[in-house]
């Protein structure tokens, strides 16, 4: 339970859990399952079924340095342990910040420790979201939002600025992607909840533009002012539920008293009420991605990627180069790709995913039955979603029709409402 677990205690009779510390009842959960547990340090550890749990160790192996990181910007760890419980696949989300027990996706174990910025992200939790919350799913951007940019400065200093550099890039991407699609008024930081299901204000708008916002705060204030402020920030409201106004209040008080010659009420106020991205915005870039830009357009060019120019890419510049790909490309163009890389047997449910999707909107029919079992196999909302969207905007109704027969009943029900929803339209 997201509460006080001992991991020592016998698997059977009875089982009693404390919280002596106050939390938003958004994160009071339980799990039930035939659970083992593994120590990664002296207070993190990996509940998991047996047969999954060595992988999980191996990859979540730096889960202690992450605390230790997470400590050195935000102040001491305020829940005692931090365990995390690997879930089912049908798990419709990455992670759940559960207090001193976070809930996993097993899609995170690639073998390759390429996907546990996840890990870092739910970590981050603990204090921008479990330690300062949101009070109203109105104010979730200020959850995602701190904690989307808390998430990068961990996986910086535990995996390297490239990465994280690599992690802002993408997650920019998949901010633009939603910009076309996405209505304009749901396009600021509180979302836009009244009368809709909250499950709508989880959105990349509330994510990443958020997160670009945090950034922003950081380029202008330099990062020592501003590591000052975030930790200010959430030592003042710890244990506290609070509204985005309380947050613009004590922003008021401190960033445009202390930092007025950087930043102004009215730039403050277009990133959070105003919709779209404001117009100072500096998209993020990596120089990493200059490799990876030079080697498409000489594919789309001359039709070859050359192995040994992508023998350094990591799971993050695979991932840009698949969303960089142009819309339309020949059945020859996505033969060569897959004899050469093998995308559509990916073990890596990220690469799987945008693979899949280019192939969809190709008509590649060589991986529907890869497609089948992989939407049959995992529930995460953040794959199937997507998925199912693309086959059927693409005019595979009958594809779809057989799988989601197959796979309906291994869903989460949050996930079957919304696919009920989508696939009947
Ligand atoms: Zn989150």
């Amino acid at each position: 339970m997201s509460a006080m677990n001992d991991p020592l205690t016998p698997l059977s009779g009875s089982f009693d859990f404390t919280m002596e510390k106050p939390m938003p009842t958004h994160l009071l959960a339980i799990a039930v399952g035939d659970l083992h547990f593994g120590e990664i340090g002296a207070r993190t550890g990996v509940y998991a079924e047996p047969e999954v749990l060595s992988a999980a160790l191996a990859e979540f192996e730096d889960t202690e340095d992450m605390v230790v990181t997470a400590e050195s910007l935000l102040g001491p760890y305020p829940w005692g342990r931090y365990d995390m419980i690997v879930l089912p696949p049908s798990f419709p989300f990455g992670g759940m910040e559960n207090p001193r027990l976070a809930f996993i996706t097993p899609t995170l174990i690639a073998g390759d420790k390429s996907l546990v910025s996840t890990v870092a992200h739910e970590l981050a939790h603990s204090w921008t979201g479990n330690l300062v919350s949101n009070a109203t799913w109105r104010d979730l951007w200020l959850n995602e939002g701190f904690t989307t940019y808390f998430t990068n400065r961990i996986v910086e200093a535990v995996y390297g600025k490239e990465q994280a550099e690599l992690e802002v890039v993408l997650e920019y991407g998949r901010l633009q992607q939603e910009l076309a699609s996405l209505p304009l008024e749901a396009q600021t930081l509180p979302a836009n909840v009244q009368q809709q299901d909250p499950n709508l204000a989880f959105n990349r708008f509330t994510y990443d533009k958020a997160s670009m916002f945090v950034h922003e705060l950081e380029r202008r204030l330099g990062r020592s002012d501003f590591d000052k402020f975030l930790y200010d920030y959430v030592q003042h409201f710890a244990f506290k539920a609070i509204t985005t106004e309380v947050f613009f209040d004590y922003a008021r008080q401190t960033l445009l008293v202390e930092h007025a010659d950087k930043l102004s009420e009215a730039q403050l106020l277009a990133w959070v009420y105003e919709q779209g991205m404001p117009a100072s915005f500096q998209p993020p870039t990596s120089t990493s991605l200059d490799k990876v830009d030079a080697a498409l357009s000489k594919f789309l060019q001359f039709g070859e990627l050359a192995s040994d120019s992508t023998q350094t890419w990591t799971v993050h510049h695979w991932q840009y180069f698949l969303n960089a790909l142009p819309e339309q490309l020949s059945q020859e163009q996505l033969m060569q790709l897959d004899e050469q890389f093998d995308f559509t047997h990916s073990t890596n449910a990220e690469i799987a995913c945008d693979w899949f999707r280019v192939a969809i909107r190709n008509h590649y029919d060589p991986v529907l039955p890869l497609l089948g079992q992989f939407l049959v196999r995992i529930g995460r909302g953040k794959f199937v979603k997507p998925l199912y969207s693309e086959l059927m905007i693409n005019g595979y109704h009958s594809e779809v029709k057989a799988i989601y027969q197959q796979a309906r009943g291994g869903y989460h029900p949050s996930i079957v409402v919304q696919l009920d929803n989508l696939l009947a339209g």
